[in-house]
């Protein structure tokens, strides 16, 4: 009950994280949403977007915080552009408390939590309470951060942390001294062979290394009588000999212990790093946490102002919504064409079922999602694409939009829309949102128009959840004066020279065409099949205008026809005297009468 109802069906339908038609982000709600500069940012808005909030104080407390970033260019680009140098902390932190993070990571960490105080020194002078509770939430990590500046040297992708050489030079004395050693180890090998040679007389006497012997003095066969006796023998070659001294052992030693107790040092101190971070890791989780908050914040204020959205005014579950001059926001950034903004409103009396008609391509169903996507922006914080907004809290959106196969699960396209239809007929309040974009359409036109006849009459009585119904079925348009709250709403269009001009303008009334074959011949289908289409629709309108004409009839009758064959069904026509028989007649006739 704390947050409002996106279902899986409306998540798809509405486009919130991916489109329909190749499950891609990119324009998706999220996409269009998603400016944050951090992935902890990013997940954060992912986590909102899914479950809106149903609390006009939390909603205010965090659209002030957006306001604020809003109105302070300063203060919003100099967040930002810290956010912009800062890595996935929470997700460090993760590995700290997994202890997996790596020497490199461990100085991302330690980099990023440097950057926090400057977060903090932005957000001295803030206002609203979300950015104040940010600032307080962010902990002081100087003393980690440079005591992993000074101990862990910057990234080097040429060294796996398993060779040790993480650990920067000047931090730790013995480290310093292993590590001049192995460096001058060759320096000192050299000064040794030199001095060998002097000493015994041997001009081809060498010192090599290799893996089994590991370093030896090499003296060729012809001074074999030089060799001094502290020489100790250790492999005979066919030119020569191989040994060892005390002194050359020692060295050796001292050569491959150095690198193994350098990496043991490395590895000691970045264990004592890693433990001071988990000391303080509900500290950093918690730092993390606000930032992301403070990302996801900034990320809306940017494109409120990037996008010139408004801040919507959030009223309790019974006020009515009230949009000026409302833009679907993604259509208005991926269209070709200029967007042309509408009003709606919406209210639990009189205007709670919109019955929308109008021609294909005509922008209905544009019109419909625009309005479930301000309503799910605002519900998260958001500011909103209109001049201005009033939006009622709002428990639940669904929807029930085109044809849509599911195959795969045993559901024919008629019985997808129908589980829809069923779902939201027992699911929704007087407090959801419906957008219902051509119901009946997968089955015969009358089964169809009565299904949506039947649909739009049980929702107005007795659900009087705010609707937007968009159809192709004119006949619905009867229903306003008929069923309380049922208003009839229609997108212009200018016919022009046989082909027509879409003028994206919603407005009251309804529409009597479709403009369907015109669409058609705007999509390229054969001009002979548009031609013919036209014939059939003449002939079809002829005999459906009688249809319609009777319409009401047949259904005002059926009620009384029930009457009139009970009874029929009493009379025993033998035993009437013709005067009984008129009687009856009359009494039948009056059963239509009346009606
Ligand atoms: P159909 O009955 O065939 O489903 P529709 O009336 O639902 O059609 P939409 O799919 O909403 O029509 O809109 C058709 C196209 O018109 C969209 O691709 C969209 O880009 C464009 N469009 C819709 N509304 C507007 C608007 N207000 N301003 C500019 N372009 C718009």
């Amino acid at each position: 009950s704390d947050f409002m109802l996106l279902d899986a069906t409306a998540m798809r339908n509405l486009e919130i994280t991916k489109t329909m038609r190749d499950g891609s982000r990119y324009g998706s709600l999220l996409w269009l949403l998603d400016n944050t500069l951090t992935s902890m940012g990013s997940r954060k808005l992912n986590s909102w977007l899914t479950t809106p909030l149903l609390d006009i104080d939390k909603i205010n407390y965090r659209q002030n915080g957006v306001e604020e970033l809003f109105l302070n260019p300063l203060l919003r680009n100099g967040v930002r552009d810290v956010l912009g140098d800062l890595r996935d902390i929470e997700r460090l932190a993760g590995k700290v408390s997994n202890n997996n993070i790596t020497p490199r990571e461990c100085r991302l960490l330690g980099e990023s939590l440097n950057e926090l105080p400057s977060i903090k020194l932005l957000l001295s002078g803030v206002n609203s309470k979300i950015l104040k509770d940010i600032s307080s939430r962010i902990a002081n990590f100087s003393e980690i951060s440079s005591l992993i500046l000074r101990a862990i040297k910057e990234p080097d992708n040429s060294l796996k942390d398993k060779d040790g050489g993480f650990i920067a030079d000047g931090f730790d004395e013995e480290l310093d001294r292993l590590r001049l050693l192995s460096k001058n180890s060759s320096q000192t090998l050299k000064e040794m062979e030199l001095r060998e040679k002097e000493a015994t007389g041997i001009k081809t006497l060498k010192i090599a290394y290799n893996k089994v012997f590991g370093y030896y003095i090499e003296v060729s066969n012809s001074f074999k009588d030089k060799v001094p006796y502290n020489y100790i023998r250790k492999q005979t070659l066919v030119g020569g000999e191989r040994f060892i001294t005390e002194e050359l052992k020692q060295l050796e030693d001292e050569i491959l212990n150095s690198k193994e107790k350098a990496i043991k040092i490395e590895n000691e101190i970045f264990a004592k790093i890693k433990c001071v971070l988990t000391e303080n890791i509900v500290e950093i989780l918690r730092s993390s946490n606000a930032i992301s908050v403070l990302d996801v914040l900034a990320s809306l204020a940017h494109l409120a102002k990037r996008n010139n959205y408004t801040k919507p005014k959030m009223l309790p579950f019974e006020g009515e919504l009230n949009i000026v001059s409302g833009r679907h926001p993604v259509v208005e950034q991926i269209s070709q064409e200029q967007f042309i903004p509408n009003d709606t409103i919406m209210n639990t009396n009189d205007d709670r079922m919109l019955i929308i008609t109008g021609p294909n391509m005509a922008g209905k169903s544009t019109y419909m999602r625009q309005i479930a996507l301000i309503v799910i922006m605002a519900h998260i914080g958001s500011f909103v694409p209109c001049k201005s907004a009033e939006i009622p809290l709002t428990d639940k959106v669904f929807t029930r939009v085109g044809a849509s196969d599911n195959l795969i699960f045993d559901q024919s396209t008629f019985m997808v829309e129908m589980n829809e239809v069923s779902v939201i007929l027992n699911k929704a309040t007087k407090n959801s949102l419906l957008i219902l974009d051509e119901v009946g359409r997968g089955t015969s036109t009358y089964d169809g128009l009565s299904i949506a006849w039947a649909v739009v009459e049980y929702i107005a009585d007795n659900l009087r959840a705010k609707t937007l119904f968009a159809t192709h079925y004119h006949e619905l348009s009867e229903l306003e004066g008929k069923i309380d709250g049922v208003k009839n709403y229609k997108v212009a269009v200018k016919e022009f020279n046989g082909s027509i001009l879409f003028l994206r303008k919603i407005s009251v009334g309804s529409a009597n065409k479709s403009f369907g074959i015109e669409v058609a011949s705007l999509a390229g289908v054969p001009k002979v099949v548009t031609d013919k289409a036209k014939i059939i629709l003449k002939k079809l309108e002829n005999k459906d205008i009688n249809l319609t004409k009777n319409t009401d009839k047949m259904l005002e009758t059926s009620d009384n026809s029930i009457e009139i064959i009970n009874e029929l069904k009493s009379i025993d026509i033998d035993m009437l005297s013709p005067r009984e028989a008129l009687d009856i007649l009359y009494k039948l006739k009056g059963y239509i009468k009346e009606k």
